[in-house]
């Protein structure tokens, strides 16, 4: 053990998933070099020693990659570069090379300037008290001081061999890919080569500065050339991915945005014909149609915290097949590895598409019509955000309402539901509310601005 004087990170970028901070502000190289060096530390504790380290398209990401691969170096470790890739590249190595942990230079779907870091111990997420835990390590300076070893095994090829192997053929379909030049476009490019159908991509040149639009396909407004091609096109389906590639986004063949919740209703019933009964879980945020059709299926709907890390550990605990987020990280265990791969779902979805004559629109269509606002995120403090919750939480008890507080509130009316909860990665509150009929819906968004009055908060315009 070295005690060398500790090195203290700015406390906003210790987040409860991951590592996350502004380059040249609250993120620097020599955070790069601490936290390899406190998370070799800890990783040698548990008795590993082989990590792989893998980095998205961020123009600040090969330098912090470096850093940080000297860190891991210089405290014992046998640091696998797998290259740049998406952060499922990254998950998929761990599990490939039967490594001890893994780490991804990622900073997602934020704007250029941010950049962080994406961790396994083990085959599981670090996060939340372990993060916290890194940060302590680093400023007592108590690091691991062996000598490690630094080699390349570039993964992409594997990587993608491994996605297309789950491919089912069938009808051709013609499809328009937007990987908003993240740190999809390499692997997309490969696995579009190797599929049939016709396949038209968008921004799939990886490029850190994102000039075309910014890679979170949770925005609507990020769709909107995802949207024109298909249209245009005539195509069957659009596709899009976060700037690290855990997140998918979906348009229909009218170029109607389809929600992770909605792509959820498609994959269930796929996945609850091979394994009848199983539990299937989602996140707070989805609609109950969702958790209707699953029991409808004859599957056990499970509602859990939003949150990748969280439905990774709950979807493990409960042996879940398959698990999703509206946000559109979804999560196969059937036949893959329980984590959220945006292209393997891509291809699943694809296979499934193809085996029979239905277009996604039709099976939209077909699907229980409920009137929903999107995810409405709007900004308050970090130090702010809990409490409020807190407030809107003893109102509705003095209230008697029906309240599922997994995760925030979820409150249950006769007109449907609405969602208060506090986001644990960003300094905001995401709301929804859904009901039958668009005077129901009315009535839900009156009684969340009532709460958040109530609570001291002028709510937004929603
Ligand atoms: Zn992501």
């Amino acid at each position: 053990m070295s005690h060398a004087v500790g090195h203290v990170f700015d406390p906003t970028i210790l987040r409860e998933y991951d590592i996350r901070g502004i380059v040249g502000e609250t993120l620097s190289a020599a955070d790069a070099h601490a936290l390899g060096r406190a998370y070799a530390t800890m990783l040698r504790a548990g008795g590993g020693r082989r990590v792989c380290l893998g980095f998205d398209g961020r123009l600040s990401s090969p330098e912090l990659a470096k850093a940080l691969a000297d860190g891991l170096e210089r405290s014992g470790l046998e640091v696998l570069r797998i290259g740049r890739g998406p952060t499922p590249m990254m998950y998929f190595a761990v599990y490939h090379l039967a490594a001890d942990g893994g780490l991804q230079v990622t900073g997602s779907h934020n704007p250029p300037s941010h950049n962080g870091f994406k961790m396994m111990l083990g085959r599981k997420p670090l996060y939340g008290a372990q993060i916290q835990e890194l940060g302590q390590l680093a400023a007592e300076g108590a690091f691991s001081d062996e000598k490690g070893s630094l080699s390349d095994t570039p993964l992409l090829d594997a990587y993608v061999d491994r996605l297309v192997r789950d491919f089912r053929p069938g009808r051709p379909l013609h499809v328009v890919w937007d990987a908003g030049n993240g740190a999809t476009g390499e692997a997309l490019q490969a696995v579009t080569a190797r599929l049939p159908g016709r396949h038209e991509l968008l921004f799939a040149d990886i490029d850190g500065r994102f000039p075309n639009h910014h890679p979170d396909p949770t925005i609507p407004e990020n769709l909107a050339d995802l949207i024109t091609a298909v249209r245009r096109a005539g195509a069957d389906l659009g596709i899009a991915f976060d700037g690290d590639g855990d997140r998918i986004g979906l348009v229909d063949g009218q170029g109607r945005i389809m929600f992770g919740d909605q792509l959820m209703q498609i994959l269930a019933a796929d996945v609850l014909a091979r394994h009848p009964g199983s539990p299937i879980l989602a996140d707070v945020k989805a609609s109950q149609a969702l958790f209707d059709e699953i029991e409808r299926l004859g599957g056990q709907a499970v509602m859990g915290k939003t949150g990748h890390s969280l439905m990774k550990t709950a979807m493990a605990e409960m042996g879940a097949p398959l698990a999703g987020e509206m946000s559109g990280h979804i999560f196969y265990a059937d036949g893959f590895y329980g984590y959220d791969d945006a292209l393997y779902v891509a291809i699943r979805l694809l296979g499934i598409l193809g085996q029979d004559d239905l277009s996604l629109a039709e099976r939209r269509d077909r699907m229980a019509p409920m009137i929903n606002t999107p995810e409405l995120r709007f900004d308050c403090p970090d130090e702010q955000k809990f409490a409020v919750i807190d407030r809107v939480k003893a109102g509705l008890a003095a209230e008697g309402a029906r309240v599922n507080a997994i995760d925030g509130v979820r409150v249950g009316t006769d007109d449907g539901w609405w969602l208060l909860r506090a986001s644990n990665t960003q300094a905001v509150l995401v709301a929804r509310a859904e009901a039958r009929d668009k005077a129901g819906l009315e009535r839900l968004k009156q009684q969340l601005a009532t709460h958040l009055r109530a609570a001291g908060v002028e709510p937004p315009a929603f």
